[in-house]
C-alpha cells in the first residue's frame, strides 16, 4: 500500500509569482493514473489494516497536510466526485491565534518576495543570539553570494525552519512580512479550511487527522511541549468534528530528523492509532505491527504528474 502526501492543490498561484503548488489539472491526471495503475484502498479496509494490522493491502491512500483552503475548495470536491476519500491532517494553532502558522508565513513570503532580498534582510537582522545553539557555527559559515534563486529559497527555509530559535522566529517573520507581503495575503480565512468545513469534510466521508497546534519540528521541542501540542490539537479536532473517526497524526515537515522516540511514545499514550512520517516506500504489514507511529509516506512528486508548478 502506498500513502501519498499532498499540500497545495489549486488551479493557479493566486497572484503569487514564486508560489509552489500542484496544479489542479495535474492532481486530476495523477488520480486518473492511480486509478489505472494502483487502484485505491477503501477506507474500511485501510482502517482495518492500520488499527488491527490484519493484512497487506495494495493500492493508494491519499493524505493532505496543513488544513489548507485548497483542500475544501478543490481537493475534497474532486475526491467526492470520484467516490474517493482522503485523510486531512489539520494543524489547529491558527484558529486560536488568528494568524497564519509560521510555516505558511514562510510560503507566502517566498511566493511574494525575491529570495535574494529576503536573504539580505536575514543577514542584516539575525545575530548569534537569535539562533538555536547547535546551529550557530553552521549559520556563521554560510555564504550566499553565488546562490541561484532556487538555492536561496532552500537556504531561507533552512534558516527559518531549523537554524533560528523558536523564541525569535515569530519576531523575525513579523518583520519580514511587514516589509515584503501585503497584509491581505495573511488573512487566515483565505488560507485555511474553516472549522465548519473541517466538520463537513468528515461528514462527507473524509478522515480528519492531527497535525499539531503550531507545526513545530517535534525533535526540537521538549517532551512536555510535544505532549501539549498533541493533546490540545486532538481536543480541538474532537470538538470541531463532534468526535474523530480515528486518532491519527502526521509529523510536521516529516523525515526521521523531524521527530524522536519520545514523540512516538506520547502518540501511543494518547491513543493515536497510526502516524505518518515522510519516507518514500510502501507501507508493509510489518510497519503497522512494528512501528505504527512512523508509517512511510511518499510525496506526490514521486509519481507521474506530481511535479510542482511555480507561480
Ligand atoms: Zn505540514
Amino acid at each position: 500500500m502506498k500513502a501519498v502526501m499532498y499540500h497545495y492543490v489549486r488551479p493557479d498561484s493566486g497572484g503569487m509569482p514564486g508560489f509552489r503548488y500542484l496544479h489542479l489539472d495535474n492532481f486530476r491526471r495523477q488520480l486518473d493514473h492511480f486509478a489505472e495503475t494502483l487502484g485505491f484502498v477503501s477506507q474500511k479496509a485501510f482502517l482495518d489494516a492500520v488499527e488491527n494490522g490484519e493484512e497487506n493491502l495494495d493500492g493508494a491512500v491519499l493524505t493532505f497536510d496543513d488544513g489548507l483552503r485548497d483542500h475544501a475548495d478543490f481537493a475534497i470536491p474532486e475526491l467526492i466526485s470520484r467516490g474517493l476519500w482522503g485523510i486531512f491532517y489539520v494543524p489547529t494553532g491558527m484558529y486560536q491565534s488568528g494568524k497564519l502558522l509560521d510555516v505558511h508565513r514562510i510560503h507566502v513570503l517566498l511566493g511574494t518576495a525575491k529570495a535574494s532580498d529576503v536573504l539580505d534582510y536575514l543577514k542584516k537582522n539575525i545575530s548569534g543570539e537569535h539562533l538555536s545553539h547547535a546551529h550557530v557555527p553552521e549559520y556563521r559559515t554560510l555564504t550566499y553570494a553565488h546562490l541561484s534563486e532556487a538555492q536561496s529559497v532552500t537556504e531561507i527555509k533552512r534558516i527559518l525552519n531549523y537554524f533560528i530559535s523558536y523564541d525569535h522566529r515569530e519576531t523575525v517573520l513579523d518583520g519580514l512580512l511587514a516589509e515584503f507581503v501585503p497584509s491581505s495575503r495573511c488573512d487566515i480565512a483565505n488560507y485555511y479550511m474553516t472549522p465548519a468545513e473541517i466538520r463537513s469534510a468528515q461528514a462527507s466521508g473524509m478522515i480528519i487527522g492531527n497535525h499539531s497546534v503550531t507545526h513545530p519540528v517535534f525533535s526540537k521541542i521538549a517532551a512536555d511541549t510535544q505532549r501539549r501540542e498533541l493533546e490540545q490539537s486532538f481536543a480541538f479536532l474532537e470538538d470541531v468534528t463532534g468526535g474523530l473517526k480515528t486518532r491519527t497524526f502526521a509529523y510536521p515537515y516529516g523525515g526521521f530528523h523531524s521527530f524522536n522516540e519520545t514523540s512516538e511514545q506520547i502518540l501511543g499514550d494518547l491513543g493515536c492509532k497510526f502516524s505518518f512520517n515522510v519516507e518514500p516506500r510502501d507501507i508493509l504489514q510489518s510497519d503497522i505491527l512494528g512501528r505504527p507511529q512512523a508509517l512511510p509516506r511518499y510525496d506526490c512528486n514521486q509519481f507521474a504528474f506530481g511535479a510542482v508548478t511555480i507561480g
